[in-house]
């Protein structure tokens, strides 16, 4: 899930990855519609951290994909109020429980020696995180999403360490006439992911702005992902993504 495969969007960049035949629409379960969305949302920040990474030429200290997913928490945290910011917290750390749960993902050596953390390990990574940013209101939620409580302790300062080194990695990125920012791809108006994207968009060229522009498209792209290619500077959602998270939610054992 979540695949940042540079060679992919390489390929797809010279072709352009195709856009949507046929428009995803939510289900009309507004659960499930909720959790896809705010799972859109998550992985949406997690790529934007590849495209910050990219353009600010933020030097990554670790693995890339861990950073991607510390920086997509911070958004959620920073920009959502708190009901908001745990419903979006929830269904991102639900996407990885559905995918550490489904046998057809069971961890094997390329697992092992993938760039992405095991699923469950972003999980817990995520889960922490949130609760860290804010203990004294999220210790339920934490222990109620199965934290193991010898973790709660080191949370809030492991949140902070990464909130600060963010910080500091993205000085200078304040909006400003000579900035460029986040842009939606042409032609997508009307289309259900594309008019939730451009809502972040809205909010992130609010808060940042860049030395290049990362343009946003939803697209067919003949696999569940999204990604960040850097050979174009644009970050991918992929129909598919959005139609497995539906199909993980409705796999669920009732
Ligand atoms: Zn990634």
């Amino acid at each position: 899930m979540l695949r940042h495969i540079m060679i992919l969007g390489c390929l797809l960049g010279l072709a352009g990855p195709a856009l949507a035949g046929e428009a995803y629409q939510f289900p009309e379960n507004q659960d499930e519609a909720d959790f896809i969305a705010n799972e859109v949302i998550a992985t949406f920040y997690h790529e934007l951290g590849h495209g910050l990474i990219d353009v600010m030429k933020i030097p990554v200290l670790g693995k890339e994909e861990d950073a991607a997913d510390t920086l997509s928490v911070i958004l959620m945290n920073d920009i959502w109020n708190e009901e908001s910011a745990t419903q979006i917290l929830t269904s991102d750390a639900t996407a990885y429980a559905l995918a550490a749960a489904d046998p057809n993902l069971a961890p094997d050596e390329s697992s092992f020696a993938d760039v992405h953390s095991l699923d469950i390990q972003r999980y817990y990574a995520v889960v922490c995180l949130f609760y860290g940013a804010n203990p004294e209101v999220r210790k339920q939620l934490a222990v109620n999403l199965g934290l193991p409580a010898e973790k709660l302790d080191s949370c809030p300062r492991e949140y902070q360490q990464a909130a600060d080194a963010w910080s500091a990695v993205l000085q200078g990125t304040e909006p400003g006439p000579d900035k460029k920012g986040l842009v939606m791809a042409p032609g997508q108006d009307g289309v259900p992911l594309a008019d939730l994207l451009a809502e972040e968009v809205k909010g992130m060229n609010e808060k940042f702005g860049l030395p290049e522009e990362i343009s946003v498209i939803v697209a067919d792209c003949g696999e569940a992902n999204a990604f960040y290619s850097s050979s174009d500077k644009t970050i991918t959602m992929c129909n598919e993504y959005a139609q497995d998270l539906q199909k993980r939610w409705d796999a669920q054992p009732k």
